[in-house]
């Protein structure tokens, strides 16, 4: 951590700063500039809190020079972590796809997309039977029935799993049924729900929440990091901001941030992040172009129908064309899909 001091710093107060640092464990190092005096304190301790030092007199500024989270940093792991779940490999050179309905809604409905998004090149079939909706009166899924249901489908057309969990209570039950457990935006910062996924043997798919910082959602990722679970997935899936022309704002930047930071794989999910299905396909060569290591994407048989986000998923015809187009930008970033 470097320590700006004011110009017109008093001795008594520098010697205060560096007794405070000296308290809480830091060997510190003072540089005379010209213009300024700065204070290095050395020693890690990501669990800092910057503040007690820039409340002190004499404070002008104070940075961070190491990141406060550690098990999903770079620094602490060179390589990428690659998560293989069964013919599936994530994080690696293959792109992988994730596709499906926002909700299991029937058993025509799940069978007839999950064929279509494997005939397609997708890998996981995604579907809510738990849904967090923004309105109690929305529907909320099929519970149980969907995960059944969910599960069938992607056996039958060979695709893995992907559902979204929302409380601690309903781990196990989802566990029987999916191969990835997903926890949604609105959940990215509960910190009990991260804590006992960090001790579950299937990966976790983190989604970005949708007013966190980057650095904030690989704090969540350290929750998860935090016991046995190694397996994180982040995902983008779009930031609220002043606009309102689309769902929320793709922050794509978080890719190559999130690549140069921290070794876990990162996805990118335009479909929520745009809320419209006509921004989803050039968003997702956008994404797929920035470096995501895969996509989520809604999509449904008769989107018109759909009981939840309708108007994001993408017609099959498109879906095709999705994936033709994001397979040509692979090819020329050196990955495949
Ligand atoms: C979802 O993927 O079903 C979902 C609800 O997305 P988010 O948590 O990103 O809003
Ligand atoms: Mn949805």
């Amino acid at each position: 951590m470097v320590v700006v001091l004011e110009k017109n710093i008093t001795a008594n107060q520098t010697l205060n700063i560096v007794k405070h640092l000296e308290e809480y464990g830091f060997r510190v190092h003072k540089t005379v500039g010209v213009q300024q005096t700065i204070l290095a304190a050395i020693g890690v301790k990501p669990e800092f809190d910057t503040r007690k030092i820039k409340i002190l007199d004499g404070v002008a500024e104070v940075y961070r020079i190491t990141e406060p989270f550690k098990l999903a940093s770079r620094q602490a792991k060179e390589d990428n972590t690659i998560i293989k779940i069964k013919n599936v490999t994530i994080g690696g050179d293959e792109i992988v796809v994730m596709a499906g309905p926002c909700a299991v809604e029937s058993e025509d409905q799940i069978n007839k997309i999950a064929e279509l998004v494997s005939k397609n090149g997708a890998k996981i079939l995604r579907g809510g039977a738990f849904k967090p909706r923004s309105s109690p009166y929305a529907f909320q899924g099929l519970g149980e029935e969907g995960l059944k249901l969910l599960k069938q489908a992607a056996e039958k057309y060979g695709l893995l799993v992907i559902t979204e969990v929302m409380e601690i209570g309903q781990i196990e039950l989802i566990g029987e049924y999916t191969d990835i457990y997903q926890v949604g935006a609105r959940n990215m910062q509960n910190y009990s729900l991260l804590k006992e996924l960090s001790k579950v043997n299937k990966p976790v798919f983190l989604k970005r929440g949708l007013s966190a910082t980057i650095e904030e959602m690989l704090m969540s990722a350290e929750y998860i990091l935090s016991n046995t679970n190694k397996d994180v997935i982040l995902c983008e899936r779009g930031i609220r901001t002043f606009e309102t022309y689309t769902r929320n704002t793709f922050d794509l930047s978080s890719i190559p941030v999130v690549h140069k930071k921290s070794h876990l794989p990162i996805f990118a999910d335009p479909s929520h992040a745009t809320g419209m299905r006509d921004k989803v396909i050039p968003m997702a060569r956008a994404a797929v172009a920035a470096g995501a290591d895969g996509l989520m994407i809604e999509v449904h048989h008769d989107p018109d129908a759909a009981l939840s986000d309708g108007p994001q998923a993408l017609f099959p015809d498109q879906f095709s064309e999705m994936m033709r187009q994001i397979k040509l930008i692979a090819e020329a970033i050196g990955r495949k899909i």
